[in-house]
């Protein structure tokens, strides 16, 4: 099942996401409804507030890129409960976007390196490094969890000359070919 996105405004991509534990109500049906939101709106991560759960679950999927980068290849998981444990590396710019800011493309600093401790789908725990794309890709769902958008981590001019942007995406102003959910005015 498809689910509808929230958009920025909403309030629940402001909220600290909550742990949750292996009697979590319908949690395979969940994941399974999260991939399919996540590919039909062709994104590379999803995060649960990002279909209005306050919970700390995201997933990934950027095996479709493994064409392009092949470090991608296996890069399909589910993260419960992650801790980001160390932060290293150089800090480098990426082009980020997110379902849940349309319309919107921008360069943000990240450090390349991260060490995470998390439960995969059957509530077994791992602590593993990533680097490089998966790294980038993981920190921008993890935000999602401590109620973190990547505008929020641009210089603060970027972030004046986006200001009406954004401004309108609170007021349900944008075009997109998913289902969101819409903002209270
Ligand atoms: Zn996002």
């Amino acid at each position: 099942m498809i689910l509808p996105v929230t958009i920025y405004g909403h309030p629940v991509l402001r909220k600290l996401a909550s742990d949750i534990t292996p009697d979590y109500p319908n949690l395979k049906q969940l994941i399974e409804n999260m991939y399919e939101t996540m590919y039909q709106s062709e994104g590379v991560g999803l995060a649960a507030p990002q279909i209005n759960l306050s919970i700390r679950l995201f997933i990934v999927d950027a095996t479709p890129y493994a064409d392009e980068v092949p470090e991608m290849k296996d890069f399909k998981h589910v993260f419960i409960n992650a801790n980001i444990i160390e932060r290293k590396g150089n800090e480098e710019l990426f082009n980020e976007g997110c379902l849940s800011i349309p319309g919107i493309r921008e360069n943000v600093k990240r450090p390349t390196i991260i060490k995470m401790k998390y439960l995969d789908e059957n509530f077994q725990p791992h602590e593993k490094i990533f680097d490089g794309i998966a790294a980038r890709i993981i920190q921008h769902e993890y935000d999602h969890l401590d109620g973190i958008l990547f505008v929020d981590r641009l210089p603060a001019l970027r972030k004046k000359l986006l200001k009406s942007k954004l401004r309108a995406l609170e007021h349900n102003k944008y075009d997109v070919k998913y289902k969101t959910i819409l903002n209270k005015a």
